[in-house]
């Protein structure tokens, strides 16, 4: 995981703020945890509906919780050969910022081997995450700083009931920064 390059002059602080609100509010109960079971099961079988359903299900609890419009979902077998621009995409899943759109994929492009769950569900909360940048935060724009990585995974181990882990970062050239995987492994 690396970060993005820190806009030089607009929506600089929109940035900063982004990098340093580390926390995110979780909703009570198990709800999304227990919808993510339900996405784990329907991926064992490969039922793309019912994943579908599953995932649907889950941002629409969230986007309850956190008070923003529910963003549409679409599972697609693999990732589409042609991604559009503005869309910000990622190896599993994409979110698009005007039609809120998120699609997750559940097999890898080139070997088509099931995208494992872990995997999937951190695809689905990241996205949910840039789509929390908007709705939620008013952030200028959704960038990958070290908060939002930090916001997706504290949501991504609520959602799979798995506990929290400190992230360590080593800085990169270029203001950027990247997960110091060796200590923050190291850590429980
Ligand atoms: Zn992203």
């Amino acid at each position: 995981m690396l970060t993005d390059v820190p806009p030089k002059r607009v929506n600089r602080e929109s940035f900063q703020e982004s990098d340093r609100l580390k926390l995110l509010d979780l909703p009570g109960g198990d709800e999304l945890t227990g919808i993510a079971t339900r996405i784990a099961s329907a991926m064992k079988v490969g039922a793309t509906v019912a994943v579908r359903s599953a995932c649907a299900e889950f941002l629409a609890a969230s986007a309850d919780f956190y008070r923003v419009p529910p963003c549409p979902v679409r599972v697609l077998a693999a990732r589409p050969l042609r991604v559009r621009e503005n869309w910000s995409s990622e190896i599993f899943g994409d979110y698009h910022p005007e039609t809120m759109l998120i699609r997750v994929w559940m097999r890898t492009a080139v070997r088509k081997e099931i995208t494992a769950y872990g995997t999937f569900l951190s695809t689905l909360c990241h996205e949910l995450c840039h789509h929390l940048d908007y709705h939620r935060f008013g952030f200028g724009d959704s960038w990958h700083t070290r908060g939002f990585y930090e916001r997706a995974a504290v949501l991504y181990h609520h959602a799979r009931g798995t506990p929290e882990k400190q992230l360590f970062w080593a800085p990169v050239s270029g203001g950027r920064w990247r997960i110091d995987w060796p200590r923050t492994n190291r850590t429980i």
